[in-house]
C-alpha cells in the first residue's frame, strides 16, 4: 500500500538488511548480523568514573540514535560505576578493556552487554579462559579489536614493519582461535585502520574466510570535516559491498557526531534509512532563486521527520522538474515564482512568497498519508 504512496524508484523504503549467513550475535536487546539491520554505535569520551557525566553523554548519544555505546574500564572505580550506568542508560553498554583481566570479570558481573578485549593482551591462557568462562556464563559476546595501532610485533616483522591487510586478518584469527579454542565463539571482529585501503581490503579478506560478524570502522580518522569522509569512503565502500554489520564512526569530535556521520553514511548507501534524503541540485548560471537558503529551509522542515522518502530541491524552472522527477515531492524555485512537484508531477505552480508554505502542506499531506498507512 504504501508503495501508491512512494514513488517507486524509492520502494524499497524498508531498513535494508545484513546478510542472513552471517552468525547473528546478541547483544542486550540487539543482534548483531544474522540479517539485522545494520548496528549504530559509538564510544563515550566521558570519564567513566564520573556516572553522571556519563549517562548525561550516553543519552545525547541515543537521542542521536546510537544504538550501542562502549565505555572505557581503565581502572577499578571504573567498574564500579558500571552498574549505576547500566542502569540508566537506555541501550545496552559495551566494555573497552585492554589488558587487566579482571576488569573484564568486573564488567562482566556488572552486567555489560559486550566486552571488547583483545584476549592476547590480557596475559596468560588461563586468564583468558576465565574471562571466557564468565562472559559464557553471562551468554554476552567478546568483541575482538584489531588495531592498526597495536598489531602484534611478530606480525608486524613478518611483514617488514608494514601494517597489512593480511597482516590484521592474521592478527584477528589468532585471537579468535585462541577463544574458540575455550568452546567460545559468541565473537564480533573489528580490524581497524587510519589507512582506509588497508581497512577495506582486510575487511574483505576476512569476509572471504569467516561469518563472525564484522564491526567497521576507521580509526583515528581525524577531525569531523575529513574524518567522515574518510570514514564514509571505508564504511560506505564495504557497507555497498554487504560487508558490515556495525559501524562506528571514530572522530576527533563530540560522541554525537560521530553518530550523525554514521547515519549519513548509511543513509547515502541506501543500507539503512530512517529520515527523509534530501537531494538538491548544486545550482548553476540557470538558477534565479537562493538555493542554498531554500534548501536550509526545506532541511529544518525536515528536522524531525522519521519517514524515509526522498525530497529534492531544485534551482530552475527548465531542468528542475526533470531532475526532480526521481523524489516524492520536490519544490523548484524560479524567478518569483516556484513549483511543488509530487512523484515527478506538478502539483502547484505559485509565487515565490507562497512557495514554501504550499510545499509544507504537502509534505504534511505527505506524511499523514504515511502514517495512515501504517
Ligand atoms: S536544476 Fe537548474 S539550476 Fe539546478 S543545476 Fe539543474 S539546470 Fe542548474
Amino acid at each position: 500500500m504504501i508503495k501508491q504512496i512512494l514513488h517507486k524508484s524509492n520502494r524499497d523504503y524498508k531498513r535494508f538488511t545484513t546478510n542472513p549467513n552471517i552468525r547473528a550475535v546478541k547483544v542486550g536487546h540487539l543482534t548483531i548480523g544474522g540479517g539485522t539491520p545494520v548496528v549504530v554505535q559509538s564510544m563515550c569520551s566521558s570519564d567513566t568514573r564520573d556516572v553522571k557525566a556519563t549517562l548525561a553523554q550516553i543519552h545525547r548519544l541515543v537521542d542521536a540514535g546510537c544504538e550501542l555505546v562502549r565505555v572505557a574500564v581503565p581502572d577499578e572505580r571504573a567498574s564500579e560505576a558500571l552498574p549505576d550506568i547500566i542502569k540508566e542508560a537506555g541501550c545496552p553498554i559495551v566494555a573497552d578493556i585492554h589488558f587487566h583481566y579482571k576488569l573484564a570479570l568486573e564488567a562482566i558481573s556488572a552486567g555489560v552487554a559486550k566486552v571488547r578485549i583483545n584476549p592476547g593482551n590480557i596475559g596468560s591462557p588461563d586468564r583468558v579462559k576465565v574471562v571466557v568462562d564468565a562472559a559464557g556464563a553471562a551468554n554476552i559476546p567478546i568483541r575482538i579489536g584489531v588495531n592498526s595501532g597495536s598489531m602484534p610485533q611478530d606480525i608486524l616483522e613478518r611483514d617488514n614493519f608494514k601494517v597489512t591487510a593480511e597482516g590484521m586478518v592474521d592478527a584477528a584469527f589468532r585471537e579468535v582461535e585462541l577463544l574458540e579454542s575455550e568452546g567460545f565463539n559468541n565473537i564480533i571482529v573489528a580490524m581497524k585502520a587510519s589507512d582506509v585501503s588497508v581497512m577495506i581490503e582486510a575487511n574483505r579478506l576476512f569476509r572471504c574466510k569467516s561469518n563472525i560478524p564484522l564491526h567497521l570502522g576507521v580509526t583515528e580518522a581525524g577531525l569531523s570535516g575529513y574524518g567522515s569522509i574518510k570514514s564514509a569512503i571505508g564504511i560506505g565502500t564495504l557497507l555497498l559491498e554487504g560487508i558490515g554489520e556495525t559501524i562506528r564512526v571514530s572522530l576527533t569530535a563530540k560522541p554525537e557526531e560521530e553518530i550523525q556521520a554514521a547515519w549519513w553514511i548509511l543513509e547515502a548507501t541506501g543500507v539503512r534509512r530512517r529520515s527523509p534524503e534530501l537531494i538538491s541540485c548544486p545550482t548553476c548560471g540557470r538558477a534565479e532563486i537562493d538555493l542554498i537558503e531554500l534548501t536550509k529551509e526545506v532541511e529544518k522542515m525536515l528536522k524531525g521527520i522519521e519517514i524515509p522518502f526522498k525530497v529534492a530541491v531544485m534551482g530552475c524552472i527548465v531542468n528542475g522538474p526533470g531532475e526532480a522527477r526521481e523524489a516524492d515531492i520536490g519544490l523548484v524555485g524560479g524567478k518569483g515564482k516556484g513549483l511543488v512537484i509530487r512523484r515527478g508531477e506538478i502539483i502547484h505552480s505559485v509565487t515565490e512568497d507562497e512557495l514554501l508554505p504550499m510545499f509544507k502542506r504537502e509534505l504534511d499531506k505527505l506524511c499523514q498519508e504515511y502514517k495512515a498507512d501504517k
